[in-house]
Formats: C-alpha cells, sequence, structure tokens
C-alpha cells in the first residue's frame, strides 16, 4: 500500500519533471537548514531537476539558526525551509520558526522540521502553533517522501502567497479609494487591479499593464499611456502607449481601447470605462487556459472595478475642478496658495494684476466679451513669462503671478498692456493695477500674504490705476488690519455698539454750560475702545461714516431734546461732520430734514468742519453752507490754525464760529506760554465777527489766558471730560446747584 502510494507520487513528480519549465518564469526558493553539511548534499541530490507547477526550484543553505534567520531577513520569496530541529541548542529550530513567524510576520514560508533524534519530536501544540507543516525523522524522509512534501508545501506557500496578494490588491483598492482626490489616486487604483487581477489569474505579480485614454471632456482625449504596470513591466510607467517596446503588448491594448470590452484567451483584456469618457484597459499575461471560477471572479471582479474607475474619474475632475479654473485653464486661488507656499527661493516676488474697468466691461459689452478679454490677456501673460513663473487666476478679473524677479517686475508687466489688445476682432486697449510683493525668506502662510496683497491692491486701485507698484509687505499688512478694523466696526454699528459721549461747552466769562459736543465712541464687543482718531478715518475711506454720521446727528439730537424735556433747553448741541459726510450731494437736504423731524430750534444744531472740506469745490462749498445756515443751522470750523486755509476762504465760507485748537491752548503750541497763534485767531475772529470757542482747556490758567484775549467758550478737561448722556445729565445738576 505504501508502496504503491510512493509509486504513484514518484510518477506525478516525474511527469512535471518531463515538462519543459517556462524560461521566464522565477523558481521556488527553498532554504535547507541543518548542522550536518551532508545532509545539504545528500538533499540537493535527492531534489534535482525537480519542476513545481512549471518551475524549477532553488536551493539556499544556512548551516545554524543564526546563518538561518539572515537568510529569511534578505529573501522574502522563500517559499520553503528544510529545517532541522536540534543545532546550537536542542531547540534553535523552533526558536527559529518562532522568529520567522511571530518577528517577522512571515506566515507565508512553509516548514518542513526535520531531525535525527525522534526524541526531540516537539509536541503536537507546537507544530499548530508555529504553522509547521510536516514533521518528519531524517530516516523517515525517502527521497519520494521529500518530493511529496515538497510539492505538497510549495503548493500551499503558493496559496497562501496568492491570498496575500489578493489581500493586498484590495488593500490598495480600498486605499485608493480613500485619497483619490490626490493626484496620485488614479495611479494607485491601477496598481490595486494590477496586484489584484494578478492574485485572481493566479499568474506572478507582473505581466500586467494598465493603459489609460483619458479625456476631460469627453471627445478628445489624450494618447493613452501607462498608467500602471508590475513586475517587468514596471518600467514602463508613464510611457504613451504607442511607444511601448514589446508589440504584443501594445496591440493587445490598443485592441482593447478599441474594442471596449473585455477579451480572455490566450492573453487577458479588460476594459473599463467612466461615463465621461475615460478608459482604462488592462493586459494580463496568462499562460494557461482560465478556468470557469476565474472568468466568474474576472466578471465579478471588472463590474466592480468599472463602478470604482467611475468614481476616481469623478473625483479627479472634481479635484481639478478645485484647482484649476475651467474658464482659462490656468491654476485657480487654491492651487496657487498651494504654488506659494511651496515655492523655491527663487521665487521672491508675488504680482497681483487686476485688470482695471472689467466691471463695465463686462457689463457694458456683454459676459462673453468679458470671457474673451480674460482668456486674451490669460495668453499674453502666459507668452511673456517663461514656464519657471506661475500663472494662476485668482479672482474675477485678478490675475497671480509668482517667479523670480528677475522676470516678473513692473516693467515686464506694464509691457503685457502696452499694446492693444484683439477681441473677438476688435482692437482693445486694455489697462490693469498691479500690486508686486516681494517675498522673503520668512515662510508667511500664503494665505495671509494673498489676502495681504489683495487689500493693498484694492486700495491702490482708487488712486493708483493702471500703474504697477511694489508694496510694503508692513503695508499690505496694515492695510489688511485696517480691512479688519472696518469689517468690525460695520459688525458693531449694526449692533449699535457704537455711542455718544458729550462734553461740555462752557461761558467762560460765567462758567455756565451752555452746550456739548457729541464725539462717537466705538467698544468692541471685547470691551476694548478704539479711539475715534483711528476708526473714523477707516470709516471715511469705506463711504460708512456716511450712515454713521446720519446716526450721530439724530443720536445727539435725540438727547438735546431729552436735555430739554429734563429741564435743560436751550443748550446748544455741536456736532462733527466728516468731510465724506459734507460731500453727499443730499448731505444739506438730510440734515435740515433731521433737524425738522426734532423740531430744533434755530441756533440750537451747530456742525462742526474741519478745514479739509475746502479742498472740494469751494463755490459748491459755499453753495451748500449758505442752505445750512438758511435753515438755522449754526456752522463751525474744528481746529481751526491745522489746516491750510487761507483767511480768503475763511472769509468766503461764511461761517458762525472758531474753534481754536487745542495744540495752541494746552498742546505743543501753546509752550512757549504766549498763546500767540490763539491770539492771532482770535483776532481774526473779532475782524471777521466770528464767534470763537477754544478746545482743550486743562488749567485756570490757560482759560483766563483766552478769555483776556477775547475768547467767549471754552471746552476742556478743566471743566470736564466728555461724558455718557447720564452722566452728563448729572453733571448739569451738579453745576446748576
Ligand atoms: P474734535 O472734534 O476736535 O474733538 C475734540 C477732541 O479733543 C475730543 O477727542 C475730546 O475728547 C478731546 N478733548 C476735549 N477736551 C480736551 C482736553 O482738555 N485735553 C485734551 N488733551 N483733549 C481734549 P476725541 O473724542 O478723541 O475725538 C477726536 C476727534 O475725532 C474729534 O476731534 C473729531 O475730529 C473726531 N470725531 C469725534 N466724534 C466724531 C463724529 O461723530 N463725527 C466725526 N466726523 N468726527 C468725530
Ligand atoms: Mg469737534
Ligand atoms: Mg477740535
Amino acid at each position: 500500500m505504501i508502496t504503491s502510494e510512493t509509486d504513484e507520487e514518484l510518477m506525478s513528480f516525474l511527469g512535471e519533471r518531463d515538462a519543459a519549465p517556462a524560461v521566464e518564469k522565477p523558481r521556488w526558493r527553498v532554504l535547507i537548514v541543518d548542522d550536518e553539511p551532508d545532509v545539504h548534499k545528500a538533499t540537493e541530490i535527492a531534489l534535482s531537476g525537480v519542476v513545481i507547477e512549471g518551475r524549477t526550484v532553488e536551493f539556499l543553505h544556512a548551516y545554524s539558526a543564526q546563518q538561518a534567520r539572515l537568510c529569511v531577513e534578505q529573501h522574502d520569496d522563500l517559499a520553503v525551509v528544510l529545517l532541522d530541529v536540534v543545532m546550537e541548542t536542542p531547540d534553535a529550530g523552533l526558536q527559529f520558526v518562532r522568529y520567522v513567524r511571530e518577528e517577522l510576520g512571515n506566515h507565508a514560508l512553509r516548514v518542513i522540521l526535520r531531525t535525527g533524534q525522534p526524541g526531540y519530536a516537539p509536541e503536537i501544540d507546537t507544530i499548530r502553533a508555529f504553522d509547521i507543516n510536516d514533521y518528519k525523522t531524517k530516516s523517515e524522509l525517502t527521497r519520494v517522501r521529500l518530493f511529496t512534501s515538497l510539492t505538497v508545501a510549495v503548493r500551499s506557500y503558493w496559496q497562501i502567497h496568492q491570498l496575500e496578494a489578493n489581500r493586498r490588491g484590495l488593500e490598495m483598492i480600498v486605499a485608493a479609494s480613500t485619497d483619490l482626490s490626490q493626484p496620485k489616486g488614479l495611479q494607485r487604483f491601477a496598481e490595486g487591479i494590477v496586484t489584484q487581477l494578478c492574485a485572481l489569474l493566479s499568474v506572478p505579480e507582473e505581466g500586467v499593464v494598465c493603459a489609460a485614454a483619458n479625456s476631460s471632456d469627453g471627445h478628445s482625449g489624450e494618447s493613452p499611456y501607462i498608467l500602471a504596470a508590475a513586475g517587468r513591466y514596471s518600467q514602463w510607467i508613464g510611457m504613451s502607449l504607442a511607444s511601448v517596446p514589446d508589440q504584443r503588448v501594445r496591440v493587445e491594448l490598443e485592441r482593447s481601447l478599441t474594442d471596449r470590452r473585455h477579451h480572455f484567451g490566450q492573453t487577458t483584456r479588460l476594459f473599463f470605462s467612466a461615463s465621461d469618457g475615460g478608459s482604462i484597459a488592462a493586459f494580463v499575461d496568462v499562460d494557461h487556459q482560465l478556468s470557469n471560477v476565474d472568468l466568474e471572479l474576472l466578471g465579478l471582479f471588472c463590474s466592480n472595478i468599472a463602478v470604482a474607475f467611475d468614481n476616481t474619474v469623478l473625483l479627479k475632475r472634481i479635484s481639478d475642478l478645485a484647482y484649476e479654473d475651467s474658464l482659462l485653464k490656468l491654476p485657480n486661488r487654491n492651487s496657487f496658495v498651494a504654488r506659494i507656499n511651496q515655492r523655491g527661493p527663487e521665487a521672491d516676488v508675488l504680482a497681483l494684476i487686476d485688470i482695471d474697468g472689467f466691471a463695465d466691461i463686462n457689463s457694458v459689452l456683454d459676459q462673453e466679451f468679458g470671457d474673451a478679454v480674460l482668456k486674451a490677456v490669460a495668453q499674453r501673460l502666459r507668452e511673456s513669462f517663461s514656464t519657471a513663473v506661475e500663472i494662476a487666476r485668482i479672482g474675477n478679473d485678478v490675475f497671480g503671478i509668482l517667479g523670480a524677479h528677475d522676470e516678473v517686475n513692473t516693467g515686464a508687466i506694464e509691457a503685457v498692456f502696452l499694446s492693444p489688445y484683439e477681441i473677438v476682432g476688435e482692437k482693445l486697449r486694455l489697462s490693469a493695477t498691479t500690486g508686486l510683493l516681494r517675498l522673503d525668506e520668512d515662510r508667511e502662510k500664503a494665505v495671509e500674504l494673498l489676502k495681504n496683497a489683495s487689500i493693498a491692491l484694492k486700495q491702490a486701485k482708487s488712486f493708483n490705476r493702471g500703474k504697477a507698484l511694489y508694496f510694503e509687505a508692513a503695508h499690505a499688512a496694515a492695510a489688511r488690519a485696517r480691512m479688519q478694523m472696518l469689517n468690525r466696526l460695520r459688525l458693531s454699528f449694526s449692533a449699535e455698539r457704537l455711542f455718544l459721549v458729550y462734553q461740555p461747552v462752557v461761558e467762560l466769562t460765567s462758567g455756565r454750560i451752555v452746550g456739548a459736543e457729541a464725539l462717537l465712541r466705538w467698544r468692541t464687543e471685547q470691551g476694548e475702545f478704539i479711539p475715534p482718531d483711528t476708526f473714523i478715518p477707516i470709516a471715511e475711506q469705506s463711504g460708512l461714516m456716511v450712515p454713521i454720521g446720519e446716526w450721530v446727528v439724530r443720536t445727539a439730537l435725540q438727547f438735546q431734546r431729552q436735555l430739554a424735556l429734563s429741564g435743560y433747553p436751550g443748550l446748544r448741541m455741536a456736532i462733527n461732520v466728516s468731510h465724506v459726510q459734507f460731500r453727499e450731494p443730499d448731505f444739506v437736504e438730510k440734515l435740515v430734514s433731521i433737524a425738522r423731524e426734532f423740531g430744533t430750534l434755530p441756533g440750537m444744531l451747530e456742525i462742526e468742519l474741519t478745514e479739509s472740506v475746502a479742498i472740494d469745490n469751494i463755490k459748491l462749498i459755499v453753495k451748500k453752507l449758505t442752505a445750512v445756515r438758511g435753515a438755522g443751522i449754526a456752522v463751525s470750523i474744528d481746529d481751526f490754525g491745522t489746516g491750510y486755509s487761507s483767511l480768503n476762504i475763511v472769509r468766503q465760507l461764511n461761517v458762525d464760529r472758531l474753534k481754536i485748537d487745542r495744540s495752541f491752548i494746552s498742546g505743543a503750541e501753546s509752550r512757549d506760554g504766549n498763546f500767540s497763534i490763539a491770539g492771532i485767531v482770535l483776532q481774526l475772529a473779532a475782524q471777521l465777527g466770528l464767534k470763537t470757542v477754544a478746545e482743550g482747556i486743562e488749567t485756570e490758567e490757560q482759560r483766563q489766558r483766552v478769555r483776556a484775549m477775547g475768547c467767549t467758550d471754552g471746552q476742556g478737561y478743566l471743566f470736564a471730560k466728555p461724558m455718557t448722556s447720564d452722566d452728563f445729565i448729572g453733571h448739569l445738576r451738579n453745576s446748576v446747584r
């Protein structure tokens, strides 16, 4: 019985030996571990010329457990180890197996234990725990037994290996689908297909090629290229399909792309198409006829892959959209930000180009024309700079340029707009405003850089239109800080966090309170007070000052009415009016109508204008002032003496009062103790018949001096600081007492 069995085994072995091995197939690697050199020789002779599954065997040799460890570490494709149990120590062999399984995590390597002494046989539990294939005493292992054991071991090694490859393929596909938005997504996915297919078809991980005919618009695809390949084909990755040197592979893949279907035969070709027209062809070099099971598996695999591929392509397009401007086919803002972050040291200039009057081009002509303009500019930008320069569309009509100063400078950018553009057959001269920012080593975050530069550019548009100029990083940052403050101010204004305080105006001779000046205050949400000298200029720049100014008039007049109702009628209310407000065409109309609404009596409301209003057309100002005064509203010139208005203008303006700036009363200009300028102003006022107020009176001496020089009214810390409305009423009560 035993004999016949062995004969059969021998026959099948000999049969396999006769089969001519495929030339290119790798050999099974078998490691012999034994401290007796004779055993090595005997084993090799016994197994010489053996062929398993069409492949020959290559023997490796180790004479101690130590050497064996090194060998497994170096060769991860060892199929079987023929292992002596007793070597350096009685259990050196078992310790080696433990090392392979537990430390190296190698579970594919098959182990056939051999021992000279049956007494050293390991426990059955050990054999199970270490996944040992076979255990034989050396005398038991006849030549034929050895063949049989080896064949079984090699086959099971191959199965485990395939399962592992299968699992790896699945893992790759899963991993690929989790980061498909990465540019590598499609390639990782293709690699996953390769691995998976090889495992399914039980072929070594090579002989598979994927070609993708990618087309973003579904019509004209770019020429197919090798997306992923394994084994000896991997050197073709990235190559165009047309230049693949192996004619057979090339033809098969091309056929697959034209046939657009799977084919199973001598070779296997698979085809996957995405709904947008992109497609992948895979080629597998299979030397055996596929079994029905294999084909079924393949079918299942293909239908799943096709869906996954569709998703991959879709995701790629989404990520392209996220990084590319679809109209101009230029990188968009996102991608520009990434490029600034990754810039090399040579890219030391960032430029933002904003086409002047583009909104008009778009609305007056039409959007199609606007698109054509953008395309023309994009094209000229591309032609004007080398490929080392990054060009992106980062806003509606704003282009971003990143490059070396040698190339990216004011001259180069101005040159782009020098000659007229030809747009849809029409000659058009374009101009643009450009802000350039020198980038230093300090890697400020790209987003910050871009924001700062965009804001500086926006501001440059109002006073440097059509020019290219350098921004200081510090200025750009300051511009941004102003913008942020403006946004906060806007929010605060709508959340009613602005309020007015009132500073009493007193008659210098009697010390009687005759009026108040309304002064604006901003307390931020965090409770921080921002002085009006800081936020008012920002509000003025943005036009926000107009609604705020109107609110000030209303609030102050309301308080004046409240004062009257509380028993303090006849107090004059002075309100500061910004030149931006005053310039509004309907300023007078609005002011007068609000004053009427509150029933303000003539002379009880006074607007304070600074000399800067006089910069505008003087005739128009005079007309407006006349209208204001005609409605019973008084006008005073604030901070008088600090501006540039000539005597002549003061005469023409025809105002009621001059407010002497506090710098001439308590500030730097008064230090000489002579109050000389204050004196001149007071003389002038007397000559012109104007009333006066001295601002910033802080000491009794100052009060006496200005009074002696003929000033009637005064304001200052000597009398009171600006107060909230409630405090102001309290203050009035006290001062009457
Ligand atoms: P201004 O109109 O000349 O207001 C007088 C400024 O002097 C106020 O500063 C006031 O607090 C301050 N002051 C008053 N007495 C003294 C004193 O004895 N010593 C010193 N050192 N300072 C004194 P404030 O409130 O910071 O306002 C600054 C400027 O902001 C105002 O100067 C005015 O030009 C502007 N402003 C304030 N409120 C408004 C407003 O509602 N609209 C407009 N357009 N501008 C406003
Ligand atoms: Mg004032
Ligand atoms: Mg003033």
